[in-house]
């Protein structure tokens, strides 16, 4: 799983060095999906439940699930967020992180920081003995407490010889009784998190999910193992 996961971070990492204004989505996917195979790995998210891109890219309102397109253009002070996901082997490896298209406006690139931030909190909490809701509690009470809100329509997942496997990981609380987090448990912790409203919808597409209220939204995620010697993240990118 780690080498599925290291593929998605080599591709998310080569994806950083090209983002910028006037590159299409539809690029991006592109570049994603010749890294990918490059690597001998499978894009994973490719014709998932009919989803047409091998990446998923989501603009400033959108939330996730964006699909690539040859019109669409990235813009100075957008900020994208994409997801990569890859069947490695016979195990997926699933991560995203969200960029800024040169310069944003403060308040954006503070909820970039926020967002990475709740995701390293949760990760934190990625340990044996806790609970689901420690990821979720410590998630959610960094992201409220600098104002901004998490999406609860959609959630992070276990991974590993299926793209989403139980438990399910919300971003938000939801009670104790949640699984308790064992050795050997990989979980794919993506904290969506929206500058307003947390209430989201899914556009005619069937797939882009954006904000109600058209504020921009982040979403960052990683892979991490549970181990006796603590969370590892395994889609951990050195930039
Ligand atoms: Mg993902
Ligand atoms: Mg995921």
């Amino acid at each position: 799983m780690r080498e599925a996961n290291q593929i998605v971070a080599e591709t998310l990492s080569m994806l950083q060095t090209i983002i910028e204004a006037g590159i299409t989505t539809w690029d991006l996917d592109r570049v994603a999906e010749d890294k990918c195979l490059k690597m001998k790995a499978i894009p994973a998210f490719k014709g998932y439940r009919g989803f047409p891109g091998s990446l998923c890219v989501s603009i400033n309102e959108e939330v996730v699930h964006g699909i690539p397109s040859r019109k669409r253009k990235l813009k100075k002070g957008d900020i994208v967020s994409i997801d990569f996901g890859v069947l490695f082997r016979g195990f997926f490896g699933d991560s995203a992180v969200t960029l800024p298209v040169g310069g944003v406006k403060e308040d954006v690139a503070r909820l970039l920081i926020v967002t990475k931030e709740s995701l390293e909190k949760g990760i934190a909490q990625a340990i044996v003995g806790n609970r689901v809701a420690d990821i979720s509690k410590a998630i959610q009470a960094h992201v409220e407490e600098n104002g901004f809100s998490v999406v609860k329509q959609f959630v992070g997942h276990g991974i590993g010889s299926s793209l989403h496997e139980a438990p399910e990981i919300p971003n938000f609380y939801q009670g104790e009784r949640t699984s308790r987090l064992l050795p050997g448990m990989v979980l794919a912790i993506e904290p969506m998190v929206n500058m307003g409203t947390h209430k989201v919808k899914v556009l005619r597409d069937g797939w882009t999910v954006i904000t109600n209220d058209k504020k921009p939204s982040a979403h960052f995620e990683h892979s991490v193992a549970i181990t006796e010697m603590g969370p590892m993240v395994l889609s951990s990118r050195e930039n």
